[in-house]
Order: C-alpha cells, then structure tokens, then sequence
C-alpha cells in the first residue's frame, strides 16, 4: 500500500533514491561537524549546520526537510530564495539571507527571513530595521567582515566594525547575534585557521566593549568547516558537501 502524500510540488515525488544520497551527505556533514566540535573541545551540538541552497530546487529542498530533517536554509538570490519560499510555505522552515544585499531588495528580505547575515553598511541596517513587519520577531542580524583584506571586495573592514556593530545593535526591529565572513578560499589550513580566529577576535572585542550579547560566528564552508569549528564557529554555512556541486 501507497500511503505517501502527493507532493504539492507535483510530479516530483519522494524518491528514496535520491533520498539515500541526500541522507548519506546529511549524515557526513552533520558528522564532520560534531567531531570538528568534539575535537575542539567544545559540546558536539555547539553549532549549527545551515544548508546553503542557491540554485538547488524547491523539490530537493523539501526532500531536505523532510527526509534529513533540516529547517534552516541559506539563499543568496532574493529573488530565487522567493520562488522557493512560497512552494515550501507549508513547511516550517527557518530562512537565512547571506548573499550581497543591494537598497532595491531590503523589503523583501525584511519581510520574508528570519536572518540576514551579510550586512556591512549601515544604510541597508536601517532600511532593514525600518521595512520589518510590526508582528513579526526582530530580524536576527550579522555584519559581514572582510577579513581576508585586499583580497575580498564584501563585507565591512575592521576598522569599521566598532561603529557599525554599534549602529546596528539600536536599531529597534533588528537583534545583532554576530559577525560573518566569507574569506578567500585557500587549501593552507594554517591561513583557514588564521582568517577565522580573525573574526572570532573581533567579536571578543565587541564583546567586551559594549555587546556582551553577540554569541554568533558565522564562518565556515563545505572545505574549511573544520577549521572554522576549531575556531569558535556558532552556524557553519555548507552548500557543496550537502548538494553537490553547483552548475553555473
Ligand atoms: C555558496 C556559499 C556558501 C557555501 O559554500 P560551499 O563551498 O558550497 O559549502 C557559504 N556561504 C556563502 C556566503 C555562500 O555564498
């Protein structure tokens, strides 16, 4: 007997093919994660895995949840990321902005994630601050740091965090959690370490200077989540090592 629901994104039905590879890469990943924890010392459950989705379909995305388990996913594209929100609006799924955010796209974000974790300039703060829904919980909030300097061309400098953080921190419809990076990709795990203790020392130092709250490092990726993990890493951010590679 056939007893599973017809998928309201059609045709595409639950495949427990597909659904083995899927669970196999969920499992590695969540694996790899508890043991980087472990390794550092720190509980296997001290951060959490956000699946980084742009350009994996609605259908895999279900899947995601409903076979692996998984709630929180990132979206770089608003307008991709909007496509995908309204075919899985039946699931309780909790949406992660973390690609570069221009003027013209601040409502839709504001209105539809729960997090946004590329903010690096303090007029798209307050567009933010200003267009969330009286209602809804303030927008979780991190300010992304270049800390691979000349390199990289996003994220707010060093220097500039202080007053950005502070910025921020007031304004009455977002809750600063944290700093995100996004550093050059390198295979030399010494300079992975180096970039990610980086971001962890700049958020000690807010900490101490006024922003004993912050509690959230946004860094790693499918190729240095270990060393972001060893780091201090609260949300590791891994697309390729859940879903493939990406075409494009
Ligand atoms: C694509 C992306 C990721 C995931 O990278 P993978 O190497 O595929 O794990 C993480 N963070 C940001 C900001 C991204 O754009």
């Amino acid at each position: 007997m056939d007893s599973t629901p017809s998928s309201p994104d059609g045709p595409d039905r639950p495949n427990t093919a597909a659904d083995a590879g899927l669970i196999a890469a969920f499992d590695g990943v969540r694996a790899r994660l508890a043991a980087a924890c472990t390794a550092a010392g720190r509980p296997a459950d001290a951060a959490r895995l956000l699946a980084v989705s742009k350009t994996v379909d609605a259908t895999r995305l279900r899947r995601a949840f409903e076979a692996c388990g998984q709630r929180a996913f990132g979206e770089n594209y608003v307008q991709e990321a909007l496509g995908k929100m309204d075919r899985l609006a039946d699931l309780a799924l909790e949406w992660h902005f973390i690609g570069p955010l221009q003027s013209n796209k601040t409502r839709d974000v504001a209105e539809r994630f729960a997090w946004v974790h590329s903010v690096e300039r303090p007029k798209i703060a307050e567009r933010l601050s200003a267009q969330r829904p009286a209602g809804m919980a303030p927008l979780q909030v991190c300010i992304q740091v270049n800390v691979s300097g000349e390199a990289s061309k996003s994220g707010c400098a060093p220097a500039e965090l202080p007053a950005l953080a502070r910025a921020v921190a007031q304004l009455p419809n977002l809750r600063l959690r944290g700093l995100m990076s996004l550093p050059e990709p390198t295979p030399d795990v010494a300079r992975q370490h180096a970039d990610h203790a980086r971001l962890r020392g700049l958020l000690d130092a807010l900490r101490a200077d006024g922003l004993p709250e912050l509690d959230t490092l946004s860094m790693g990726m499918s190729a240095d989540m270990e060393a972001a993990l060893a780091e201090g890493a609260t949300i590791v951010r891994v697309g390729t090592a859940l879903f493939g590679a990406r075409v494009a």
